[in-house]
């Protein structure tokens, strides 16, 4: 959202309790951005290819530079039959073969460089993203300030005031962090809670539709990229879970959901599960004998909405105050997008998603 708007020359501050936290190399080391298949290319198979061509176009300053890596994705059927059924799928879409196109698992093992356990569908523009490095860099840009601060509440500032600023964000003291003439909430599940604290839950009594948000806990595991017993693959294989290429000589393999979880920490339950996960895409790591109780890891949250849609859109009540939440398990997905949505909104551009589409998103 920052970088989004920096890049049309608008002053952003950003406040975030966990920026400088942790050094950039901990937490989540790599993620994967793949877009989504769908036999009747649904809403979300296409908001989720233009997410995947807003980032691949935002990010390429980055691209293999070790920030964000081309590498492409296999998507493994998940039995015979139903590589059968991607490929029929494939057919009936019919997307240039740059953009997916169907693979045997000859084909599959070959992209990867190891054995994989099907064929499926590649992708070409599959991406593996540094997130922590790559939020750094976006933030890097001139215009933006960032500063390790919670917002507590923000509130409307007088109609009437004449630098045209609309909102104030005020942290847990009281003190002023910062007024603006536009505020997004872009803080996933705490987006509901900071709204209720600011007391704009209610919008003519109903709640916005984040309201139904759910904090999902899942962790990933790091896997040895220099074992003897396996080949860690050279593009993104996903499926039923998915294994990352090595970064640093680890390779991330994920991911489990924890429903109504109290903490999201990495347990060795966890890592068992995306073991197994993984072993069931690349045959060599089922016999590499990895020891869960051994293994690392990560956990986080990810903030889930009924449908698995993102909100990116202004208040339908509070003029300026925009949300973009609720991004699941395709935050690499939404965040290009939802940027230059809500600048092409601001600066009048031509917009980069189809109406029906901006309105599933939009706040309700
Ligand atoms: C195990 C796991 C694996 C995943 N793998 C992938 C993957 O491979 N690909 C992918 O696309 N996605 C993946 N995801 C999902 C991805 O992490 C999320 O979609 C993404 O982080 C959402 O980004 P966000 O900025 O909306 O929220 P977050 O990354 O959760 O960031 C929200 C930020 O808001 C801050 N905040 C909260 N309240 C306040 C406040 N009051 N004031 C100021 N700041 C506040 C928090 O400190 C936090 O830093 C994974 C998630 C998990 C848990």
């Amino acid at each position: 959202m920052a970088h989004a708007l920096a890049l049309r020359g608008w002053r952003v501050s950003v406040f975030d309790p966990a920026w400088g936290a942790r050094p950039p190399e901990a937490g989540h080391l790599a993620a994967a951005l793949t877009p989504l298949l769908a036999r009747d290319d649904s809403p979300r198979a296409r908001l989720s290819r233009a997410g995947a061509l807003r980032a691949a176009a935002r990010w390429a300053p980055w691209v293999d530079g070790g920030i964000v890596d081309r590498c492409g994705t296999v998507q493994l059927a998940k039995s015979d039959e139903k590589e059968a059924g991607m490929r029929a799928m494939l057919a009936e879409l019919g997307f240039p073969a740059d953009w997916a196109c169907p693979v045997t698992r000859e084909e599959a093992s070959a992209l990867a460089g190891c054995p994989t356990a099907r064929g499926g569908v590649y992708f070409p523009g599959g991406l593996r993203v540094r997130p922590r490095q790559l939020g750094a860099a976006l933030l890097s840009r001139p215009g933006i300030a960032v500063r390790a601060a919670r917002v507590a509440r923000i509130e409307a500032l007088p109609a009437d005031v004449p630098s045209g600023r609309r909102w104030r964000a005020i942290d847990g003291d009281g003190a002023t962090l910062a007024e603006a003439e536009i505020v997004v909430l872009a803080n996933a599940a705490e987006a509901p809670r900071l709204l209720a604290a600011s007391g704009l839950a209610a919008t003519g009594g109903e709640l916005p539709g984040f309201f139904g948000q759910k904090a999902i806990a899942g962790q990933i595991t790091l896997l040895p990229a220099q074992a003897a017993a396996w080949h860690p693959p050279h593009c993104v294989v996903a499926g039923d879970g998915y294994v990352l290429p090595a970064v640093d000589g680890m390779c991330v393999a994920g991911s489990t959901y924890v429903h109504d979880a109290p903490r999201a920490v990495a347990t060795a339950e966890g890592h068992a599960v995306n073991l197994e996960r993984a072993g069931r895409l690349l045959p060599e790591l089922a016999g590499a004998g990895l020891d869960p109780s051994a293994s690392m890891g990560w956990a986080g949250w990810r903030a889930v909405l009924p449908g698995r849609l993102p909100v990116i859109g202004e208040s339908p009540v509070h003029g300026g105050l925009w949300a973009a939440s609720g991004y699941a398990s395709r935050g690499l997905s939404w965040s290009a997008l939802g940027g230059d949505i809500l600048a092409a909104f601001l600066e009048g551009e031509p917009m980069v998603l189809e109406g029906d589409l901006l309105r599933m998103i939009a706040w309700r």
